[in-house]
């Protein structure tokens, strides 16, 4: 179900069900603290704040819109278990009229995925930086799985590490957008020590 709210002369769609992938938490705060009032079929529009259940767009730099489900993988740091990864559907096709089939096979990054399932790689597990929600009053992090999705939100243990294996991995030393990498472990950083 799509979750609405009316700004400034507008109705503007801020995400479906639970995932508000429209709208960072700073962007919905300015407007329900400037006049956000409730939309047909959506909730009153500070209870897009203050109940847990929601997750929000991550605050990515250079951030253009084009892609509502945006993720940014990235190499999951040495110690991460990671569990629950959930089987992925595909769908095989029949040639020549024959009628197409449901395949269920695990996540490749899941326990039970086995080496002969799969193509080679991924060379390194990899993880999704892709929203924020309020726990316990702060900004928590949201990783997915790139290929079957399941969530995940980070403890503050678990976002220290990331923001560290960031700092070290996404250096200068190895990417050429440092800055990019630096301002996403900023931003996980200042979600877990500033209060909402
Ligand atoms: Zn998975």
């Amino acid at each position: 179900m799509g979750e609405y709210i009316n700004f400034m002369g507008q109705h503007l769609k801020i995400g479906t069900c639970e995932d508000l992938t429209d709208v960072t938490y700073e962007e919905l705060k300015y407007m329900v603290e400037h006049g956000a009032t409730k939309a047909p079929g959506g909730a009153e529009p500070k209870e897009y704040l203050t109940g847990d259940g929601w997750r929000y767009r991550f605050p990515f730099p250079s951030d253009n819109r084009s892609d509502l489900d945006k993720g940014v993988a990235v190499t999951v740091p040495v110690g991460w278990q990671m569990d629950g990864h959930e089987r992925i559907c595909l769908p095989l096709y029949a040639r020549s009229g024959g009628y197409g089939i449901n395949v269920f096979v695990p996540c490749p990054l899941g326990q039970d995925a086995k080496p002969e399932m799969f193509s080679a790689g991924p060379h390194a597990r990899i993880v999704e930086i892709a929203q924020q929600r309020v726990v316990e009053g702060h900004l928590w992090t949201v990783v997915r799985c790139p290929y079957c999705q399941q969530k995940w939100r980070l403890t503050p243990e678990e976002a220290a590490q990331l923001v560290a294996h960031i700092r070290q991995d996404y250096s200068e030393k190895y990417t050429t957008s440092p800055a990019y990498w630096a301002e996403i472990a900023d931003t996980i950083e200042r979600g877990y020590r500033d209060p909402v």
